[in-house]
């Protein structure tokens, strides 16, 4: 396949006469999902007879017979790739393990393999894609959740939303497709804790949305308790926003301003009311706020200087290329 692809005349990117396409598709104790799952996937791309498809299946450590499964689907269809896990490692680590292996597919689809991602949308994103947009993120319009699922997605999203540094769209999960430079920017991104909506949100691009309806888990659990959920939610807030560490200040300012008008205060009544008495408390009182305040606002530069560490070790990219015309003469050298 390789051979048959050739240089654009300017030399600035690689043309494919045939392009491929990759699917990232994690897996957790899906043993009753995956072969319906894969049909469903199958009968879909089936639709693109012009296009290479290649189906990564990443086991994140199931306890069930999902790893059987998916080696007899790799038997079965010469396209299907699978890994697996030493253990779980969790969702957005599997998804990234897969993103690391589609070696240079001209774009990746990361969708979920329980069926609550319709494998027939990815066809709608491929043609967006074809129409020039680098990253086609699946919207939920509507979702099939239990309520409660639904009130703590729309709260972490709120939260999300006036927190975060970068705009991170709501209501979408990581059903995606990204283009091949998303995937090679995405994939300098290292940071151990990682929500990958987020860095994909980062890294820019041409970002467009594609509602869909959600359909409902089809077979099994959810392998999202509502512990992984908080925890998953923290890591998005604390990823992508470093507005607690600013608080703190905040805080501190408020609090000394509070001491100062209890000063005034006391200072007001000595000076005004020289007969009535300043009750006992106010000194202390002064005392406890101003230093309470100062205290904060000096925990809030501890936390600036610690939010600019965290950013270090993040080791994030500076930036993200979409384009590098040099001048003619350049060339030369
Ligand atoms: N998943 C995974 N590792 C985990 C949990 C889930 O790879 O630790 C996979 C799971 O098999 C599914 C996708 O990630 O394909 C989404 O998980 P799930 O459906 O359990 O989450 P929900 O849709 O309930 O948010
Ligand atoms: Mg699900």
């Amino acid at each position: 396949m390789d051979d048959a692809r050739e240089t654009d005349d300017l030399g600035l990117g690689v043309t494919a006469p045939r392009r491929r396409v990759s699917y990232v598709l994690p897996v957790y104790n899906e043993e009753q999902n995956i072969a319906v799952f894969h049909a469903a996937l199958v009968e879909a791309t089936d639709a693109r007879p012009d296009l290479d498809f290649e189906f990564v299946y990443v086991d994140d450590g199931s306890r069930d017979d999902s790893l059987a499964r998916l080696l007899k689907l790799r038997g079965d269809d010469d396209r299907v790739s699978v890994l697996s896990f030493s253990r779980n490692f969790g969702h957005q680590v599997a998804v990234t393990a897969g993103l690391d292996a589609v070696g240079d597919a001209d774009a990746v689809v990361v969708m979920d393999t329980d069926l609550q991602d319709p494998p027939r949308v990815s066809l709608e994103m491929l043609q967006m894609w074809e129409g020039g947009v680098d990253v086609v993120f699946a919207q939920r319009r509507s979702r099939k959740d239990s309520p409660f699922k639904r009130a703590t997605a729309f709260g972490f999203y709120w939260v999300l939303d006036r927190m975060a540094d970068i705009e991170i769209p709501r209501n979408v999960g990581d059903f995606r497709l990204m283009d091949r430079k998303v995937v090679a920017e995405v994939s300098r991104y290292r940071e151990q804790d990682r929500f990958l909506r987020g860095i994909v949100a980062h890294v820019g691009f041409r970002q467009e949305a594609l509602l869909f309806d959600r359909d409902p888990r089809y077979a099994g659990e959810t392998g999202y308790p509502l512990r992984k959920m908080i925890k998953f939610a923290a890591s998005g807030i604390v990823g992508f926003s470093t507005a607690p560490l600013r608080w703190i200040s905040r805080l501190g300012f408020a609090i000394s301003a509070f001491s100062v008008l209890l000063a005034l205060y006391v200072l007001g009544v000595r000076i005004f009311r020289p007969e009535e008495s300043v009750p006992g408390w106010a000194f202390l009182g002064v005392g406890m706020f101003l230093l309470s305040g100062l205290q904060l606002i000096m925990m809030g530069v501890i936390g600036t200087y610690l939010g600019r560490v965290y950013a270090e070790a993040q080791d994030r990219p500076l930036y993200s290329l979409a384009l590098t015309a040099r001048g003619a003469r350049d060339d030369t050298r």
